[in-house]
């Protein structure tokens, strides 16, 4: 399965946004773009004036990153948002957010999306009580997603549940289970319950050329 594989910080420093891509490190000082807050490359620290497709097609590059998508998949999730009633941007953020690995993050049993993509890609989650092994697997309200129980004692769940008990919120369109490392879907996430920092209505705008 494809995937972006390149240094997350420099995403981050290009974007000139902290995007979350390392889990714990992107809340302590360690992060990159706090010590250099400008985009990487001999040029990175030159003022440069953006063209409304330039900004366009940064807010796609941010969303993509954030999420861990690549181009061909970011595409069919606009398709699939363009054909909804709701608005398109706003659909393109809900189906991002209901992506298994998202979901898997945002319930803290992973401490970044790339760690969470892993670890359903090495099967160690059950929706609905059936193993599930694919990132991209579009949750629904009311799915169950559980740490399959031959995965239940292992260490890395253990380091990660701590690590969530002291940090991130659940969003409330979830609800969360650290005790049995399990969570439920529970809603569709308004716009403000989001963290992306981008405006959707550029990526809409751009694929609508
Ligand atoms: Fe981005 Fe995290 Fe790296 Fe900071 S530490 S630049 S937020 S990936």
């Amino acid at each position: 399965m494809a995937r972006y594989i390149g240094e997350s910080c420099r995403v981050c420093r290009r974007e000139g946004e902290k995007l979350f891509l390392k889990g714990s490190r992107c809340y302590t000082d360690k992060c990159a773009l706090a010590r250099r807050a400008y985009a990487p490359g001999q040029h990175g620290q030159k003022r440069k004036k953006q063209s409304d497709y330039g900004m366009q097609l940064r807010e796609k590059q941010k969303a993509k990153a954030f999420y861990g998508v690549l181009e061909s998949q970011f595409r069919k999730y606009f398709e699939e948002a363009s054909r909804s009633k709701a608005v398109t941007g706003l659909r393109l953020l809900q189906i991002l957010e209901s992506r298994l690995d998202n979901v898997v993050y945002r319930l803290g049993l992973a401490t970044s999306r790339a760690q969470a993509r892993q670890l359903v890609r090495h099967g160690h989650f059950t929706v609905n009580g059936v193993k599930v092994n694919i990132p991209s697997y579009l949750t629904k309200v009311n799915d169950e997603i559980k740490v399959k129980e031959a995965s239940q004692n292992d260490e890395i769940f253990k380091q990660i549940v701590e690590a969530t008990e002291n940090g991130r919120p659940v969003p409330t369109w979830l609800e969360a289970n650290l005790a049995s490392k399990s969570g439920k879907v529970v809603g569709v996430p308004a716009r403000e319950e989001i963290d992306l920092p981008v405006q959707e209505h550029l990526i809409v705008e751009l694929y609508s050329k």
